[in-house]
């Protein structure tokens, strides 16, 4: 390209050089840029220590005037970083200048606190480089520009903050996670062991019982340990079931049963283990079959009645029915005790949940019934709930699909 072609494209893009030379060399448009820009500008002689230049950027930040800050010179701004950054930035500064001595154009970093005049410190983040060299080459002056990043370093202070506690509570639900596990391993485990040296004594009671049976005294006793026996054996199961549950291996065996026959079963097996209350089943004609695992729903019957019995120690009856609609049978369990609260009848399915701690002292159990019976009345694709009102009594109900679907 021609010498000629050169300036015309170079009056394309500079329309106005010799007014971009006058605004380039005019001290006061520097100093005025300089002036809005956010950072502090400093130019210092390394070699006297003195500031040569500071703009007014300086007074925003630390609160003093730029040529206070002149003045008092390297030494009193030295003596304004923080005590624990100071020596690490003596450090960096000196390794800078040993750099710098060889290298052109470099651009160092550091970041540090400084005292305001309100005695707070602020963050600064400077950006540093030689400004000149003298004749024999040793840097002279060299140029800062200082930007406040107190508000990063705090954000940035409460980001890791936040990590911190999400760590924390990461790892509490991981050893909550863990401790579950191991509750459920013991729970399988003391469940199983216990099992099988229940059925020994138990068949051992049962052979005491025929060789003393004449024995009065005797049998008295034996009978006393063949009941504990069922209320631990009892106890031992409903752990077992848990232990299914947790490991999804609580499974039916659905037969065709008479609802009404089977409600006579329960009511009769029932009676006996209470003399205070009436157990009144509201007989209907016949409802017909049934596709239910029969052991399982006797289980819930067994459990809610015995509740029923159980929470209503003034009162002198259970009630029980069934129905049936074209799509489910429901089954009613309904006495007149002391009822649950509002709040607690969103924990009574719960595993180990109990409500009333002078009640549980009284009467032993583990908190599980309901939970196992949730579990049992869920598989068959029913549902159970409650109505109840404190010292006036409950109403537990739940229903079994009748339909192919679900059956
Ligand atoms: P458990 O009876 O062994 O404590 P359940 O799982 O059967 O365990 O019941 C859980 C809790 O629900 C009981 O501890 C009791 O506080 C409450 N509850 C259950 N049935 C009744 C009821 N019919 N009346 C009042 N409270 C009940």
């Amino acid at each position: 390209m021609s010498r000629q072609a050169l300036n015309l494209l170079d009056d394309i893009i500079n329309p106005m050089p010799s007014v971009f030379d006058a605004v380039k060399n005019n001290q006061s448009f520097i100093a005025g840029v300089a002036d809005l820009t956010p950072g502090i500008i400093a130019v210092y002689n390394i070699q006297t220590g003195q500031y040569v230049y500071i703009n007014n950027s300086l007074k925003p930040i630390l609160g003093y005037s730029p040529k206070e800050w002149v003045e008092k010179g390297v030494k009193f701004a030295l003596s304004k970083i923080h005590p624990d950054d100071l020596p690490r930035i003596i450090e960096e500064n000196k390794h800078a200048l040993e750099q710098a001595q060889n290298q052109e154009n470099l651009i160092v970093e550091f970041e540090y606190r400084v005292m305001d005049t309100s005695n707070n410190y602020k963050w600064l983040k400077t950006y540093g480089t030689v400004f000149d060299k003298d004749r024999l080459g040793k840097v002279l002056h060299v140029i800062n520009i200082s930007l406040d990043i107190t508000s990063i370093k705090e954000t940035e202070e409460r980001i890791l903050q936040l990590a911190g506690s999400i760590e924390k509570k990461t790892e509490e639900i991981i050893e909550q996670k863990q401790i579950e596990k191991q509750k459920d391993e013991f729970i399988s485990i003391a469940s199983h062991e216990l099992k099988t040296p229940l059925t020994t004594i138990k068949s051992f009671t049962e052979i005491l019982k025929m060789q003393f049976g004449k024995e009065q005294k005797a049998l008295h006793y034996l009978e006393k340990m063949d009941k504990e026996i069922d209320r631990l054996t009892g106890l031992v199961n409903e752990l077992l079931d848990v232990s299914k549950i947790q490991s999804g291996g609580l499974t039916l065996n659905r037969e065709r049963v008479d609802l009404i026959e089977f409600i006579n079963e329960v009511v009769e097996d029932i009676q006996p283990t209470s003399t205070q209350h009436k157990i009144i089943f509201k007989k209907k004609s016949s409802l017909g079959k049934i596709l239910m695992d029969k052991h399982r729903i006797y289980q819930v019957l067994i459990n809610l009645i015995s509740n029923a019995i159980k929470y209503s120690p003034k009162s002198n009856k259970v009630i029980i029915s069934v129905d049936k609609t074209p799509y489910e049978a429901i089954f009613s369990v309904k006495d007149f005790g002391i009822g649950i609260t509002k709040r607690d009848k969103k924990k009574i399915f719960d595993a180990f949940f109990q409500a009333n701690t002078t009640i549980r002292q009284s009467y032993s159990g583990l908190g599980l019934g309901l939970h196992i019976s949730k579990e049992i009345i869920s598989r068959h694709g029913g549902k159970i709930s409650v109505y109840s009102k404190k010292g006036i009594g409950s109403l537990f109900k739940f229903s079994i699909p009748t339909k192919k679907a679900y059956a």
